[in-house]
């Protein structure tokens, strides 16, 4: 079997096990999910839901965001860590959104890399999920970590791998298997021990079947 074929294996497999498997941003209104993703590094999803929705309720959109107290700010974007350099970001995003493109979130990865704290992963989100885009593969810690170990890639960096994957899966696999694998990461394949035994693509994994070797029969 070529890694192309297996990769598509294993995508099927783990879609049809993961059927509920999306981006779990709250995605109502494109300004506010790009502030959504500006709040995302070392947080959780859920509690940027809640920040995005307080600053929302406070200020409403950009052009008041742009002009909000920055000390006001950080009071309600605190429990997202990380809080002077995020609301920073919030607000002079906020005047690039409003100065350059009109208040307008703009379609174009170029264009959203403008904004602070925006890199290409955050971009990609944002294409994908605001403009419908696909323009690569959003890589995570999550996806890195199964690719690797999955042995469709033996790259460490999230460019690199995003060029393998890209390699292997079709254009129409590239958004779902990131949300993929961000719910396999969580639920099976963790950081901190993965669960081979439970895997429905442990004879796909390179590292899976390496796992199933070093397990001793039992009674031996
Ligand atoms: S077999 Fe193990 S390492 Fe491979 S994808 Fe499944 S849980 Fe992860």
């Amino acid at each position: 079997m070529t890694d192309k074929e297996r990769a598509g294996k294993i995508y099927r497999i783990l879609r049809k096990h993961y059927p509920e498997a999306k981006c779990s941003l709250v995605n109502i209104d494109p300004t506010q999910f790009l502030f959504s993703n500006i709040l995302s590094p070392q947080t959780t999803d859920v509690t940027v839901n809640r920040v995005v929705m307080e600053i929302w309720k406070k200020y409403g959109d950009a052009e008041s965001l742009m002009n909000a107290k920055l000390t006001d700010l950080e009071k309600i974007v605190k429990p997202a860590g990380m809080y002077r350099m995020k609301s920073k970001r919030i607000k002079a995003s906020a005047r690039i959104l409003m100065e350059e493109f009109g208040g307008v979130l703009p379609g174009e990865l170029e264009n959203l890399r403008k904004f602070p704290g925006i890199a290409r992963k955050t971009s990609l989100v944002i294409l994908t999920e605001v403009f419908n885009k696909i323009e690569g593969i959003i890589i995570d810690t999550h996806n890195i970590r199964i690719a690797q170990r999955l042995g469709l890639t033996t790259n460490k960096g999230a460019d690199a791998i995003e060029k393998d994957l890209m390699k292997l899966l079709p254009r129409t696999a590239w958004k779902m298997w990131s949300h993929t694998m961000v719910f396999h990461g969580r639920a099976l394949c963790t950081a901190r021990k993965p669960r081979c035994a439970d895997c429905p693509v442990r004879k796909l994994c390179e590292y899976g079947k390496q796992e199933e070797l070093r397990v001793e029969p039992a009674g031996e």
